[in-house]
């Protein structure tokens, strides 16, 4: 039995999760569970699953996850607070955690496993974008093994030959082709762009995802945040990363060799698969996705992306070049930009206006600690709001988005 604790278990990859794990209940323990806010599903999963731990990260959450399991007779221990998920994260009884907190938030329990040399299956992508060397670092102290759950990265890994080790290249690889759905907006005209609703911007095509990663999607930063994974998990360069847009997802993405051979993998667009893979690993088990029908499918397209209308993957770009705590601001500036997109206080195009202009100001450095990154974090979040908002009110009443200051 491994046991298992998944940090985020009420967001998209966490039900994913828990719905691989229902389906191995021979084989899996589910140890622990964590959230933010969202205590109605936290209660029910408690009630489900009566793991030994269960946490939510806001505090004020807790009253209402209590009252939420009063007569229940649970034996689950609440604990609440950021530090809360840390704890979790190196409890000796989970051998394997799921990274699948949304956002910066998810840095310092991934950090946490990686010290502790769990089997770390990495969905918060957030994190090593932030303090990349920090987190590998961590996993070659401790013995760790880092596994993606990103659907590209995972399909590079399984392209990869038995024995690679994270932030390795593994020898006789020439680059990866990392292959991107385009997103909703992916045949709309860049004039169309500005009136964009965040409900359009979270109906991806092909995959049902939170709203941040939705939204990533759609301008394709999250091409950009992949990429910078990559060139961080496999060693490669960003020259060495070819973005390769295919709508129908079913390459999840490739690796060619210098004999010229390209190895890709692929499946149906349904993140049970990268989970099933990464908690089974090296084995493989069921993880109730419907089998590929490739006559069905019937075509495989691919294309390259367009820079001059998704602004955000030339800044990602740009970003990976600098290296050290470029891809922090980089990632600071597109949450808080991601947010006001979301909450229309910007509309689509501005978020990538204001993350040009957050990392315009960046000083740069390297990422020497952890303190760096949260530093470098917190000012270019901060710089983002003020971009936003000047020193106007953070909501707007009508809801209708604002334009940003130049
Ligand atoms: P969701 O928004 O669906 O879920 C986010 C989870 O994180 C929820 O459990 C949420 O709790 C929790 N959370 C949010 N804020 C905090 C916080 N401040 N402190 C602690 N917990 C917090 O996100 P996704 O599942 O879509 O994405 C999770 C991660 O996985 C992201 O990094 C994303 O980029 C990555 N990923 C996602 C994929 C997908 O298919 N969804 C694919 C590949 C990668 P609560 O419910 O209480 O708010």
């Amino acid at each position: 039995m491994i046991g298992v604790a998944v940090l985020g278990s009420t967001g998209s990859v966490g039900e994913n999760t828990l719905d691989v794990l229902a389906r191995h209940p021979q084989r899996f323990r589910l140890v622990a569970i964590a959230a933010n806010t969202n205590a109605t599903k936290l209660a029910r999963q408690i009630l489900t699953w009566k793991p030994a731990y269960a946490a939510l990260a806001d505090e004020r959450a807790l009253p209402e996850l209590r009252e939420l399991l009063a007569g229940s007779a649970t034996r689950t221990r609440l604990l609440a607070g950021p530090g809360a998920l840390e704890e979790l994260a190196v409890l000796p009884e989970a051998q394997c955690v799921m990274a699948a907190i949304v956002g910066a938030a998810g840095l310092r329990s991934t950090l946490a496993a990686a010290h502790a040399g769990k089997r770390l299956l990495l969905a918060n992508k957030e994190s090593l974008v932030m303090a990349g060397p920090l987190l590998l670092a961590a996993v070659n102290a401790s013995g760790a093994t880092l596994l993606p759950i990103d659907s590209e990265h995972s399909a590079i890994f399984q392209c990869l030959p038995f024995g690679w080790r994270a932030g390795t290249a593994p020898p006789g690889l020439k680059r990866v082709l990392l292959t991107a759905s385009g997103g909703p907006f992916r045949d709309t005209p860049v004039e169309a762009l500005a009136a964009v609703t965040p409900e359009a911007a979270c109906a991806h095509p092909n995959w049902v995802m939170g709203r941040k990663i939705s939204v990533d999607s759609a301008t394709l930063m999250n091409k950009g945040l992949e990429l910078i994974e990559a060139c961080l998990l496999f060693g490669v360069t960003p020259t060495q990363v070819e973005i390769v847009v295919h709508p129908q997802s079913i390459v999840h993405s490739m690796v060619e060799y210098l004999d010229g051979s390209v190895l890709a993998q692929l499946g149906s667009p349904d993140m049970r698969t990268p989970i099933a893979h990464a908690l089974a690993w090296p084995d493989r088990i069921a993880s109730g996705v419907e089998f590929l029908d490739l006559v069905r499918t019937a075509r495989l397209d691919f294309r390259a992306p367009d820079p001059d209308k998704f602004r955000c993957l030339a800044l990602a770009q740009a970003a990976a070049r600098a290296g050290g705590l470029a891809p922090a601001v980089l990632n600071a500036a597109n949450e808080v930009a991601v947010q006001a997109f979301l909450d229309r206080q910007l509309n689509f195009l501005e978020i990538a206006t204001v993350i040009e202009a957050v990392v315009a100001r960046s000083g740069g450095g390297g990422v020497g600690s952890l303190e760096d990154v949260l530093a470098a974090d917190a000012e270019s979040r901060q710089r983002a709001r003020e971009r936003i908002f000047g020193s106007r009110p953070f909501s707007h009443p009508s809801g209708a988005p604002q334009q940003v200051r130049q």
